[in-house]
């Protein structure tokens, strides 16, 4: 379907400046008593025309203007305050609306002109759009504050700052950090198979986008026999979307593409099911996860699905000595007596524990992880969008080997659970490279633990308004030996990272599976990975047991 549909938000001015768009097969005017108004001039004339709802100011405003108009005569500007629309036929409505355009200042005659649709659908959802748009003008209205600010509209806003926003949508909005998100075969492909396997559940659904990006999972919805999409996406990306979704008309016919925020869009109607790759390093890093479950409240029925429905951040303690000294000398600069006549030393305290607050991103062996991992489950189907706000993720481990433990690693996977067949993405080290890689925890002090030894402490993830989160890192090693009984505590080591400051490690060689071109070890802001088939190692719990496992 060919409607446009565009919806831009100045969130830094506090104005609101919407607009939507529909293409009419014609728009006729109906006989009107008024005399000598520019509308008469172009009365009972029918032509291909345009309909714009827009709330510029907060005023909403439905505007039809026809493609042959060159010098403005056949704009017809409608009040939705007094519009009311009546359907003839399927694809025939008649808006009358209210006289105030007419000369005469004693009585005011409604007007009134015919729309022709291109087909049923697009009238269906003009229809919704205009009740929503008569909505949204008493809303907007309402929202008026004294001094003639409008308070902010959407839960993204409240909570997220707006110049991370503007950076973030302007990284989405350029098409070659999306082509690095597609060429990551690994996730791309998962998409795909796990859309294909699971036709039933798209079949003649109605699908939601989030976070559309390129529009690539739109397309595989319409693949898989989707009945209509709804291609949501608030950056610039919307405009390629668009494009590349022309360009495959056979499916395009059934996607929408929406450009706005998925905290601000209104649909026409409920979806069968979402599909989205809201994942970030850590699963939570962009705090995208949060507008996919306010999406799911907003967009899905009731007895919709989710794609993904499950994410799982797994997490176990590693050894890695080299990267342990890589980070502390990173320091070691600041130890020069005389840099250009200056002792830099009062410093080095401060860079030492500065690099200890970057997580580590890249691609570790298996081998180095010190004990099995444990998991913890992120219900997308059911968590509210609050419970993204803090997590607290108690940890408790059992040392395999005897060795120095360096900080705790961690990746994640997300579950399609489709009614055919059940599908994982991980980002598993060992599993084929994602562009999420891994992610390390560093203590700037190490633990030593003993093979049989207790590894217990807390993660606590805490979101922050510059769409990532502040990691607090606790991990204890009890005694071993005699007193171990009493359970007196050895040794503690915390610290406190900035997901939204990683360093990216990739330099460290690590086998690259062959379809993962070089260039794309090149670090991106949506370090998102990947991982299918892991290998057997004695470290990891075997995945296929997990699934039983989950709510
Ligand atoms: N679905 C695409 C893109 C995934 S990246 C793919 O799988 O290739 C996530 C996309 O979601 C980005 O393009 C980003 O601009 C968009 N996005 C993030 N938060 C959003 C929000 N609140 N509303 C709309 N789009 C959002």
């Amino acid at each position: 379907m060919e409607v446009s549909l565009t919806s831009t938000a100045a969130a830094a001015t506090k104005q609101v400046e919407q607009q939507q768009q529909f293409a009419l097969a014609s728009l006729t005017d109906l006989a009107s008593c008024c005399s000598s108004s520019s509308y008469v001039a172009s009365a009972s004339s029918s032509s291909p025309a345009v309909a714009t709802f827009s709330a510029d100011d907060g005023v909403a405003e439905l505007r039809f203007r026809r493609e042959s108009d060159s010098d403005g005569g056949g704009v017809v500007n409608v009040d939705l305050t007094t519009a009311q629309l009546w359907k003839l036929g399927p694809t025939q409505t008649v808006c009358i609306f209210g006289g105030s355009d007419c000369d005469s200042n004693e009585e005011k005659y409604s007007k009134g002109v015919t729309v022709q649709f291109r087909n049923e659908e697009e009238s269906r959802i003009f229809h919704c759009a205009f009740e929503q748009w008569k909505k949204k003008g008493i809303i907007t209205q309402g929202e008026s504050l004294p001094n003639g600010t409008l308070s902010s509209k959407s839960k993204f806003d409240d909570k997220i700052e707006p110049s991370s926003a503007k950076m973030y949508f302007h990284y989405y909005g350029q098409l070659l950090h999306q082509q690095n998100m597609l060429q990551d075969y690994v996730r791309t492909g998962t998409y795909y198979a796990a859309v294909m396997e699971n036709r039933a559940d798209f079949f003649g659904r109605v699908v939601v986008d989030v976070g559309a990006g390129s529009g690539i999972l739109s397309l595989f919805a319409a693949q898989a026999g989707a009945k209509h999409v709804y291609a949501i996406e608030a950056s610039e990306m919307a405009d390629y979307a668009t494009k590349l979704i022309a360009g495959n008309p056979a499916l395009g016919e059934r996607i929408t593409v929406i450009k706005g925020k998925v905290e601000e869009v209104e649909l026409p109607e409920k979806a069968d099911i979402l599909i989205s790759e809201p994942m970030g390093t850590l699963l939570v890093n962009e705090r995208m996860l949060e507008s996919y479950v306010i999406a799911r409240d907003r967009f899905l029925a009731p007895t919709g699905k989710m794609f993904p429905s499950v994410g799982r951040i797994h997490m176990a303690p590693f050894s890695d000595e080299y990267l342990f000294v890589e980070v502390a000398n990173k320091a070691l600069f600041w130890q020069q007596k005389n840099y250009f006549g200056v002792d830099l030393t009062s410093l080095h305290g401060s860079a030492f524990q500065g690099y200890f607050t970057q997580p580590v991103v890249d691609a570790f062996d298996p081998r180095l992880l010190v004990a099995p991992a444990t998991y913890h489950v992120l219900d997308f189907t059911k968590m509210k969008e609050e419970d993204l706000y803090e997590l607290y993720i108690p940890l408790k481990f059992t040392a395999s080997v005897g060795t120095r433990v360096h900080g705790l690693a961690c990746w994640f996977d997300v579950l399609f659970n489709g009614s055919t067949v059940q599908r994982w993405l991980t980002t598993a080290p060992g599993a084929p490279t994602t562009h999420w890689y891994q992610l390390r925890c560093v203590l700037s002090q190490p633990l030593y633990v003993m093979a049989g030894q207790e590894i217990t402490g807390s993660l606590r993830l805490v979101a922050h308004s510059a769409q990532s989160y502040t990691i607090h890192l606790t991990l204890s090693a009890k005694m071993w030996g005699v007193g171990a009984e009493q359970g007196g505590i050895l040794q503690t080591s915390s610290c406190k990272l900035d997901l939204k400051e990683p360093y990216y490690r990739m330099s460290q060689p690590y086998a690259m599976p062959q379809d993962q071109q070089p260039h794309q070890l090149v670090p991106t802001q949506d370090v998102h990975i990947q991982a299918d088939d892991l290998d057997d190692t004695d470290l990891i719990q075997p995945l296929q047991n997990l699934e039983a496992q989950l709510p």
